[in-house]
């Protein structure tokens, strides 16, 4: 059984910083459907043609590609040990995709990254001067917020309802942050 922690929050709280971490650290494998849907994208594979503008957007790409790309992934070897999901379920369908496949890889944690909305703008406006990602742009960050709160947010009540969601004050010292999550491991 290899157990799935998901770590989900708004654009820019820092997910991917922390999953990248507390994989390391535990010998999980770090999931992060963001990276593999730009590593497409710079590899012109079809997946990535479709996805390029969409994620320029700041739309979701569309659930059953995504999901066929998360469930290939969860295939590879490093996952036998467990995986860390970052931005992955976004969706209450993505979500469901994960209970059909519970027996094998159970959702053993929620963890929801809270991080005030100005505070996430500027952060996303400041990387994407160095990231060189060409959807750190404003009129794009305003409509990934907005698919967050639609499409994203009701999924904390959907684990909510399994028991399974951590909160966490992604505000502050990243190492702090880093503490506070790793604590739940093992
Ligand atoms: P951020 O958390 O800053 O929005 P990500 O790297 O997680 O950055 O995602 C970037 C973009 O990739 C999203 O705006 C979306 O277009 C696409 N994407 C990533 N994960 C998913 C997903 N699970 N479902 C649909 N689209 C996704």
């Amino acid at each position: 059984m290899s157990e799935l922690k998901i770590f989900l929050g708004p654009p820019g709280a820092g997910k991917g910083t922390q999953a990248k971490k507390v994989a390391l650290e535990f010998g999980l494998a770090h999931i992060s459907t963001g990276d593999m849907l730009r590593d497409h994208i710079s590899n012109k594979t079809d997946l990535g043609k479709i996805a390029k503008s969409v994620m320029d957007e700041g739309k979701l790409v569309s659930d059953d590609l995504v999901i066929a790309m998360l469930v290939e992934r969860l295939g590879s070897n490093d996952c036998k040990k467990g995986a860390i999901l970052d931005g992955f379920p976004r969706t209450l369908p993505q979500a469901k995709s994960l209970e059909e496949i519970k027996n094998k890889f159970p959702v053993s944690k929620v963890f929801v990254f809270e991080v005030d909305e100005e505070e996430l703008v500027q952060r996303i406006l400041l990387r994407g001067q160095t990231s060189g990602r060409s959807d750190d742009t404003e009129e794009s960050i305003k409509v990934r917020f907005e698919i967050y709160s639609q499409d994203t947010e009701p999924l904390i009540d959907f684990y909510n309802q399994q028991d399974k969601v951590v909160k966490i004050n992604a505000v502050g010292d990243i190492d702090e942050i880093y503490h506070n999550i790793a604590k739940h491991f093992n």
